[in-house]
């Protein structure tokens, strides 16, 4: 992997920066350094092991189990592409091409750092609040990193990274790019700046924990949008009070309009409300996005109504005004004049209001990390690299990230999606290039890596992998096993645990 170019100081070539690093030192990715003259990957090469625990965190000194030198203990390994290092500049092999025997299958996988520059994250974050408009700019430290995209259920999503970030922009947009991408897979907190100088949100992003939206930290996420809401809580109004209006940005709900109210006989109540009507009992657009009620930008819920209707309301008509997640509820009475007044919530409208957050899911945000396998990944897999694509396609090779399962998008090439907490922590790593490193394995039985034009003459046993190199994690029988048999097209007939179960 390295010239010794100088007495004093070796290069690295296992990507594009080259870097000449003196002994002692590690390159500009802090992954390499030169140990007494030889070129050394950093981080060690982890090792899953199937038990009953889940996966540990990396180096955390007290719950990882002791290493006892013995990588085949008997319980099932699966050995990962963390810390093995990378195939560039591409004619390499991977630096493992590991076999090992699965209930009678050969099986081999093919280990790899991949060097990602088509590669970015996707994030969802479980708000009603509105975080921004779709296509808004994402930046972090001034820098644009990406965009808002199409909300999803009771979710805002956005689009990080990708490579007109990484390397169509100024330096600094690429370095903090990369940056970003980096710490979000490595589960790290992020400080995201969403918008323009007049409409700006800042929303702290974490895999796995809550957001931060302008300094308030997120708790539920909505039971459905208002319409769907006086669907599913109908029955407990029933009787209880006149009217309830469901506020959401998106479909606020009126019952007594409401499909579900006219099956349970709610009367008329002559109530108006502001926005477009779609279909009866809901309403888009009653308000602007914000961050109030329901993601609105209201804080006073009477603001989305107009006055009463005289033919239909009447004094001591009743009204419950709640928000999709339950967390803001007000209840009103009609005056003579039939304008709604404060009043004390009835303890079964309280509750039913509780109800609603009580069904409500806890708001966290999720980072799924996208990235395309192309040259240099899959050249150390096979000389013939379209070969491994039709493969992967024909289920014949299974892709995994660290072990942990990976969707691979239809269509050409192999371009996968992973959630970073399904990987063991601090999986990701970065070149200067900017780009980010992540892992890839591709799993075959030995037979088909022969087919494919695989570096057969390249293949270790399990066991000949250095022991005292490798970082051991617990890996939970229940989590994704990439040898497990039904991975693969040709288990396919094969009795349920009668092969890599
Ligand atoms: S940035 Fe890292 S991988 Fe690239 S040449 Fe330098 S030490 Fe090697």
């Amino acid at each position: 992997m390295s010239d010794k170019l100088k007495t004093e100081k070796i290069r690295c070539d296992a990507c594009p920066v080259m870097c000449y690093i003196a002994e002692g030192k590690s390159g500009a990715c802090d992954r390499y350094a030169n140990h007494a003259g030889e070129l050394v990957r950093l981080d060690p090469l982890t090792v899953l092991h199937e038990t009953e625990h889940k996966i540990v965190p990396f180096l955390s000194g007290t719950d990882q189990e002791d290493w006892d030198g013995d990588i085949v203990k008997g319980d099932r390994q699966f050995v990962t592409a963390i810390g093995a290092g990378t195939t560039y500049p591409d004619y390499k092999p991977a630096p493992f091409i590991v076999s090992q025997d699965i209930d009678g299958v050969d099986m081999v996988t093919v280990v790899t750092e991949g060097i990602f520059s088509y590669c970015g994250v996707k994030v969802k974050i479980d708000t009603d609040r509105h975080i921004g408009h779709e296509r808004d700019v994402v930046r972090v430290d001034g820098e644009p990193v990406g965009h808002v995209m199409t909300s999803e259920y009771g979710s805002k999503m956005l689009s990080l990274g990708g490579v007109e970030h990484l390397t169509g922009g100024s330096k600094k947009e690429g370095r903090v790019t990369c940056d970003t991408l980096l710490k979000l897979c490595n589960r790290e907190a992020v400080e995201l700046v969403i918008g323009e100088d007049d409409e700006q949100v800042t929303v702290v992003v974490a895999a796995g924990k809550a957001p931060i939206i302008n300094g308030v930290e997120e708790k539920l996420m909505r039971v459905g949008c208002g319409s769907a809401t006086i669907g599913m809580f109908a029955k407990q109004w029933l009787n209880e009070v006149d009217e309830v209006v469901v506020v959401d940005d998106h479909i606020t709900g009126v019952l007594s309009e409401h499909e579900a109210g006219k099956q349970l006989d709610i009367p008329p109540t002559g109530i108006k409300m502001l926005g477009r009507r779609s279909t009866p009992g809901r309403y888009f657009q009653v308000a602007e996005p914000g961050i109030g009620w329901g993601g609105t930008d209201i804080e006073d819920p009477l603001t989305i109504l107009g006055p009463f209707n005289p033919k239909t309301a009447r004094q001591g008509m009743t009204m419950l005004m709640v928000s999709t997640t339950g967390e803001q509820f007000a209840y009103f009475v009609l005056d003579q004049d039939l304008k709604p007044v404060p009043a004390d919530i009835p303890p079964k409208l309280l509750s039913s209001c509780e109800l609603i957050a009580e069904n409500c899911e806890p708001s966290v945000c999720s980072v799924l990390f996208m990235g395309g396998a192309g040259g240099s990944l899959r050249a150390g897999v096979t000389e013939n690299p379209v070969r491994l694509t039709k493969s992967v396609k024909n289920s014949l090779t299974h892709v995994s990230c660290g072990g942990a399962e990976a969707y691979v998008w239809p269509g050409g090439g192999i371009t996968v999606m992973v959630d970073v907490l399904d990987m063991p922590t601090n999986s990701f790593g970065y070149v200067p290039t900017p780009a980010l490193v992540a892992p890839i394995e591709f799993s075959m039985r030995a037979s088909d890596y022969g087919v494919l034009g695989g570096y057969v003459d390249e293949i270790k046993q399990v066991d000949e992998i250095n022991a005292q190199a490798t970082r051991k994690v617990s890996r939970s029988q229940d989590d994704h096993n990439p040898m497990r048999a039904s991975n693969y097209k040709w288990s396919e007939g094969t009795k349920a645990g009668e092969s890599g179960t």
